[in-house]
């Protein structure tokens, strides 16, 4: 039940929902799949004058370029999970939506782009976008931007995002290799993650490297390559594990894990990430 009320606005292009937003500002609440918005609605937690939902705007499509795909802001989990581009050209992406607990309410239901808004430390989409260098598309009446999913998550709960924006869509560069490795701490099996990371081989040349994304770990999610060139596979894991820990700064701490731990166990989660990666291909 939801104790208060609010206008339900369901535009049918980007024009009228910007417009909205550029009246509104932050008393309006953007509706992805509502996943979070409606039970804290319910809570209290959240109490928007105005609920814009996007169900009409036709975000909810995946589209690919010669080199990217565009993931519109609504695109579901289960979407991602059954779309064979993702599979093909961002396999890291259908790795981290398999993993997504609350089942197929949360799933069918919950999108990437509603994730990316949201920008809890611990959801696993904001470090996936950061490793992938994904861009993110907003739109206003005054116009569109680009931001880098680097720049995009600046704080806990905080984005780049004005109140007058609307996200549209992820753009994703296509994955020049078919290895991807994606692996979480969970406190229980249908909890949140503690620590997550993302490993992909590095896409520049010839050179041998890697690159790894920390979510969970830190306020934002935290990217960092490791060469491979001339290491012995071992020197490589203690490289990684290494990286990791020392990219642990400004550390997150909630009720599944305090200050420290999620530094203590960061190096050992990349590696693990490592090792799936090297054992994956699409
Ligand atoms: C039981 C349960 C399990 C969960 N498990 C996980 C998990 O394993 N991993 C994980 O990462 N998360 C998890 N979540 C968290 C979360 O609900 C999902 O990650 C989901 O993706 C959020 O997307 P949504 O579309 O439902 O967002 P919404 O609830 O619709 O919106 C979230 C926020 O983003 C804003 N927003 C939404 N779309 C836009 C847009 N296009 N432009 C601007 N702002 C927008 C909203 O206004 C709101 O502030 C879980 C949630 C529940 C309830």
């Amino acid at each position: 039940v939801i104790a208060r009320h609010f206008a339900y606005e369901t535009p049918r292009d980007l024009g009228a929902a910007t417009a909205i937003l550029a009246a509104g500002g932050a008393g309006v609440a953007v509706l992805g799949g509502g996943t979070w918005l409606v039970p804290n609605m319910s809570l209290g937690a959240s109490a928007p004058d105005v609920v814009l939902d996007t169900r009409h705007l036709g975000l909810q499509s995946i589209e690919e370029s010669p080199d990217e795909l565009l993931i519109g802001a609504r695109v579901t989990y289960e979407q991602i999970k059954a779309s064979a581009l993702v599979r093909r050209h961002a396999p890291l992406l259908a790795l981290m939506a398999n993993k997504i607990t609350g089942g197929l309410q949360i799933t069918g239901q919950g999108t990437l782009g509603g994730s990316a808004c949201y920008a809890n430390p611990s959801s696993d989409v904001p470090a996936c976008l950061a490793v992938l260098g994904a861009r993110l598309q907003l739109a206003s009446s005054m116009g569109q931007r680009d931001v880098p999913a680097a720049e995009f998550f600046t704080a806990a709960f905080v984005t780049a995002r004005r109140a007058d924006e609307l996200l549209t869509s992820i753009v994703i560069p296509k994955c020049a290799s078919p290895r991807a490795g994606y692996y979480k701490l969970k406190f229980s099996t249908g909890s949140w993650p503690i620590v997550t990371a993302a490993c992909l081989p590095l896409s520049d040349g010839e050179k041998p490297g890697l690159r790894i994304g920390i979510g969970g770990a830190c306020v934002t999610p935290v990217v960092f390559s490791v060469d491979m060139a001339a290491q012995e596979a071992a020197s490589v894991e203690a490289s990684v594990a290494a990286a990791a820990t020392q990219s642990i700064v400004d550390e997150w701490s909630d009720e599944f894990a305090g200050p420290g731990y999620r530094r203590a166990v960061a190096g050992a989660i990349a590696v693990r990430a490592l090792r799936a990666c090297q054992g994956a291909a699409r």
